[in-house]
């Protein structure tokens, strides 16, 4: 029987010293060593005539050589070897630095290949130092790989190509189902290795490389899905008695049926065996804290506690102060936990958590530090999770036994996407806003308007109601955006001179930032100018004003949050963009935000217009490494596999059919690196 899988040093051309050296690129199995992928090709295969060569860029032509190269012997060490090769129309001069070996393998009058940078000198085409090839070998394309010390891509070409063959002697299943291959159209995997390490042309190459990636995001999707219900053991808390109605009815207002909906699906998954592990979306206004606080009030009344993180003090301040109003007279006793209390007040707080006096925990970072200690923290809240990592959110749950946790997300992300990124939680959305909402109107201007965009201000701060100003930078920098300090300042002074005026930015101390937005939220201050801290979470209903200097700077989902500030009242609210840049990218962004107040479509839109970056954040550190496919490249492949996954899952939850067998593999491969603690069997 052979050994499984086949010691790297047996492979024919490895040997030990190459074992080592594969070593360092990270190649540990013959497995590793199939997929290791060449890094990019010289292409061969499509040959230019030489009138037609640019110069500048990289080619291939196959041209007769003049006479045998001429020695130039230049300085001491520096010998050139010249030449010309024509293709019977034009002509390119070819010269070889210090090789005489390659020199010497060029003859008169004998036609080659010639691959390489092509530049112009005087007037005529030249190459310096071509990959050269005989005229007749069918070399199509070359791979080029990362390379170490000691290998050459030649070396690794070779050692690959008996890789394969002994790779598939050995017949291990293949990850791709044969009726999603077919159903996708996709390459047999023999030949989508084979093809990507030795590629005819670049029409195969490009078949290989898609049917390889589809299998690495295929695996992806199916292991994230899977891992929804795997490892989480049993929820050490459990609600017994559903109290979320008694707290519902205790609101002023009515929820909607989206909150209601929501709210449901907690309750059961805190009702069941496993602990919850859901992401609420729901866009800006929507109404999520209210969700929270539901399942807070239930956790309390069956005794436990909870923990809710914010991302900045602020918010965990903001959200202090909301579920105190809303837990009132419930007997359920809520502390605040932020960098910026006294260590004897720090202290206080903690005692009360680890003695379980008190029943819920609000705060920043603060949470997460080692002697903060519950009692029995059955329920942690994270709002606004894409700015914490999965770590983050890991650390607070090692607190509890188990617990069960909420994500809450203001940025919307399409669906394809969160599937991807929070494919291992259950996702609720909150697609409804509360009653009475009026869409927020918003406008592009340019600065010529700043005179009546002010006025316009100042009429809403007659009537009683309240604005924004927003700049994204905090001191003059040397791009000349508005500063947020000399900007308020400024306005303070002259044009608002007769109105409360205050300054928000991220460089001020906790405790000044909680003055100045209690003094905000109070009614105090009427025009608050500052930079990107109110982007999330603050609510300040009597809002109606938002103002966005230097508009171009943001990004779509960035500028919708910001927007989200204003309009969470009855009022009818609006959003100026302010913006010089009249780029057709700028435009069209600007555009969209005044056409929609849907943050789904926005998403929608900013994927497409800059791609996924910006929603996976530190997320994407959680996630398996990834070979060949890459998600902010590869989108149109992940949507074909998130639909693959859900039918191969549907059809067959634990994939233990016989189909299905490479596929589980391949998962428990892909994850089993970072996530050593998972088992798919
Ligand atoms: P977000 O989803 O952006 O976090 P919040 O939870 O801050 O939204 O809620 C926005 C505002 O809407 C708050 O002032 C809140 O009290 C209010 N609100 C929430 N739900 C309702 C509802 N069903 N009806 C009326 N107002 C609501
Ligand atoms: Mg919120």
């Amino acid at each position: 029987m052979k050994n499984y899988p086949v010691p790297l040093k047996y492979i024919k051309g490895v040997g030990e010293k190459r074992e080592q050296l594969l070593k360092k690129l990270g190649i540990s199995s013959l497995y590793d060593l199939v997929h290791f992928y060449p890094r990019t090709y010289l292409d061969f295969s499509s040959l230019t005539d030489i009138v037609s060569i640019v110069p500048g860029t990289v080619c291939a032509f196959s041209a007769v050589v003049g006479y045998d190269p001429i020695e130039h012997k230049i300085r001491k060490g520096m010998t050139l070897y010249k030449t010309i090769a024509t293709d019977g129309i034009a002509g390119v001069h070819i010269t070889i630095f210090n090789s005489k070996y390659l020199a010497d393998s060029l003859k008169q009058g004998q036609e080659y290949i010639f691959y390489g940078k092509v530049t112009a000198q005087n007037g005529s085409l030249e190459m310096a130092n071509p990959i050269i090839e005989a005229a007749d070998s069918e070399c199509g394309m070359r791979a080029v790989y990362p390379l170490t010390a000691g290998l050459t891509s030649k070396i690794l070409s070779k050692i690959i190509g008996n890789a394969l063959t002994a790779y598939f002697e050995e017949n291990a299943p293949v990850a791709v189902p044969d009726s999603v291959r077919s159903r996708y159209n996709l390459a047999h995997e023999q030949f989508a290795l084979r093809t990507v390490h030795s590629p005819k042309n670049q029409g195969d190459l490009a078949v290989a490389k898609r049917s390889l990636i589809f299998e690495e995001l295929l695996t992806l999707q199916v292991g994230m899905r899977r891992l929804k219900n795997h490892t989480r053991g049993k929820a050490s808390l459990t609600i017994a008695e559903d109290f979320s109605g008694e707290f519902i009815s205790s609101l002023p207002f009515t929820l909607t049926n989206a909150q209601s909906r929501v709210i449901a699906e907690c309750i059961r998954d805190m009702q069941g065996e496993r602990p919850m592990n859901r992401l609420v979306q729901g866009d800006v206004g929507s109404g999520k804290t209210v969700v929270a606080a539901a399942l807070i009030y239930t956790a309390a009344k069956n005794g436990m506690q909870s923990a809710l993180m914010a991302p900045t003090e602020i918010l965990a301040r903001q959200h202090y102060e909301t579920l105190k109003k809303l837990c009132q007279g419930s007997g359920i006793s809520i502390e605040l936990l932020t960098g910026s209390l006294t260590p004897k007040a720090k202290k206080e707080v903690k005692e009360r958590l680890s003695s379980g006096a008190s029943h819920l925990a609000v705060g920043t970072h603060a949470l997460l530090t080692e002697d903060t200690q519950f009692n029995n923290l059955g329920l942690i809240v994270t709002d606004e999770q894409h700015r914490f990592g999965v770590n983050q959110r890991g650390t607070l749950s090692s607190k509890g036994n188990n617990p069960h946790t909420l994500v809450m997300s203001a940025t919307p992300i399409p669906r394809t996407l969160s599937l991807i990124i929070y494919g291992d939680l259950d996702i609720s959305i909150i697609d409804e806003l509360p009653k009475g909402r009026q869409k927020i109107s918003t406008y592009a201007v340019d600065t010529s308007y700043r005179k009546r965009i002010y006025a316009f201000i100042k009429k809403h701060l007659d009537m009683g109601l309240q604005a924004y100003i927003v700049c994204p930078a905090v001191e003059e920098g040397e791009n000349g955006l508005a500063s947020a300090t000399e900007y308020a300042e400024e306005l303070s002074k002259k044009e608002f001179s007769s109105y409360k005026v205050g300054l928000l930015h991220g460089k001020m101390k906790a405790k000044e930032k909680d003055e100045v937005m209690s003094r905000f939220s109070s009614g105090e201050i009427q025009l608050l100018v500052s930079t990107t801290v109110v982007e999330v979470g603050v609510d300040v209903p009597n809002a109606a004003v938002m103002v966005i200097e230097n508009a171009e700077s943001f990004g779509l989902s960035q500028l919708h949050q910001l927007r989200g500030r204003v309009g969470r009242g009855t009022v009818k609210s609006y959003c100026v963009l302010i913006s010089d840049n009249m780029s057709e990218g700028v435009r069209s962004r600007l555009d969209i935000m005044c056409k929609t107040n849907d943050g789904f479509a926005i998403a929608d839109k900013d994927l497409e217009l800059r791609g996924p970056g910006d929603f996976f954040g530190e997320r994407q550190h959680g996630l398996p490494e990834l070979n060949i496919a890459s998600l902010t490249e590869n989108m149109d492949i992940v949507r074909e596999t998130a639909e693959a996954s859900e039918a191969i899952l549907k059809d067959d939850p634990l994939l233990k059919k016989q189909e299905n067998l490479g596929l589980r593999l391949a998962v428990r491969r892909l994850f089993y690196d970072k996530n050593k603690h998972i088992s798919f069997n």
